[in-house]
């Protein structure tokens, strides 16, 4: 079909699925007709107004969101959220509970107490390098709410299941997994992610806030930083990143109408992790770097016996066509990023590849 293209474990940009990338080139020249690019028209025109609300159905049927959700998508990464939500949620001089799991739940808590709100970390596994998922964890009565980090994208870790917070309403970075598993929203008072892990390219950040938060959202902070904003607006206030929110649609429908919805991405995605665990499990060479119970289905994260020995594996990969399989730069080691859009196939070659560098070695 296409060649030289490599099997991608990148974290993020990361692999994006091939027939959407078909898609989108074969309708970039003339979209529907209309004689123009999607990139090119006007985000008030009758096609983009089709794309957004397409996207936000398919992101309302995928995860059983019911009436009480609202589906925006925003700018600035989830990073800006780490600011977001504690500006927008966190009234007056309550406090809020923060689960530290790893970098990008440290970068959150550095961003609500910028803003001198109470923040109290109820669990962290900072003890042992971030390897594991905390639990039997006491949340705050009356906290504005918990904040999680459903997929710990350098340390290879995953809540499963979410934490029972009681009363309290969670919020949640799901980057690095959204989409990749069903699970009950009913808990979730805020969901963020950032689109180019998991449902499309950089850009875009998705955010799904429900209504009773909305109510949360104070006047007297700037517009396009309220989330209260982009409900009225539906996510319009300003233009919104037109050709992102394009690709995540179609990633959308291919997740609908090609994987067949979340139960068969999960069951897909476990496949794809039990794997390249089994083979982490059942080689000495290699050594999971999570603890096995808190083991992430999206970033496979494991060591060699040498960080000279890692070099030449993650540059032998790429000779091989097998790309992106660096750890992250603060933690060094290997990772396999295996988002939605990388298939079986990929990781039955990069094991493949794996058990023959080890028997040479
Ligand atoms: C990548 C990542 C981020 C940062 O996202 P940006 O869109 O670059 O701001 C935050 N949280 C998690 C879990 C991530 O994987």
């Amino acid at each position: 079909m296409i060649e030289n293209r490599v099997h991608n474990f990148n974290p993020g940009p990361a692999a994006l699925p091939l027939p959407v990338l078909a898609e989108i080139r074969d309708e970039f020249l003339n979209y529907k007709g209309s004689g123009m690019s999607i990139t090119e028209v006007s985000h008030r025109s009758k096609w983009f107004d089709e794309v957004i609300s397409d996207a936000k159905s398919r992101v309302k049927r995928l995860l059983k969101l019911n009436d009480d959700y609202h589906v925006l998508f925003l700018q600035g990464g989830a990073s800006m959220q780490f600011c977001m939500a504690p500006m927008n949620l966190i009234p007056g001089g309550q406090p809020a509970d923060y689960v530290n799991t790893g970098t990008w739940s440290t970068k959150a808590i550095k961003e609500a107490r910028i803003q001198g709100k109470k923040v109290n970390v109820v669990a962290s596994s900072e003890d042992k390098n971030f390897c594991y998922i905390p639990r039997d964890i006491s949340f705050t009565k009356g906290a504005a709410y918990v904040h999680l980090t459903s997929n710990n994208t350098i340390k290879g870790t995953q809540w499963a299941p979410f934490p029972d917070t009681g009363d309290v309403p969670i919020v949640c970075d799901m980057s690095s997994d959204i989409m990749s598993r069903p699970f009950d929203v009913a808990p979730f008072g805020l969901i963020y992610a950032g689109a180019q892990k998991n449902i499309g390219p950089a850009g875009v950040t998705l955010v799904i806030i429900r209504d009773d938060m909305v109510k949360r959202v104070p006047e007297n902070i700037p517009t396009m930083l309220k989330y209260s904003t982009f409900v009225s607006k539906n996510s319009m206030f300003n233009t919104p990143p037109c050709f992102a929110i394009y690709t995540c649609q179609v990633v959308l429908k291919w997740l609908e109408e090609t994987i067949g919805g979340l139960e068969n991405m999960e069951k897909i995605n476990r496949e794809k992790g039990s794997i390249l665990y089994d083979v982490i499990d059942n080689n000495d060479f290699y050594q999971g770097t999570a603890e096995m119970d808190s083991r992430s289905f999206m970033n496979v994260t494991f060591r060699l016996p040498s960080e000279e020995l890692e070099k030449e594996f993650v540059a032998e990969a790429l000779g091989n066509g097998l790309g992106g399989l660096k750890g992250h730069r603060s933690v060094g080691g290997c990772r396999a990023s295996i988002y939605n859009a990388t298939g079986i196939d990929a990781v039955q070659t990069l094991v493949d590849f794996m058990k023959e560098f080890a028997r040479k070695k």
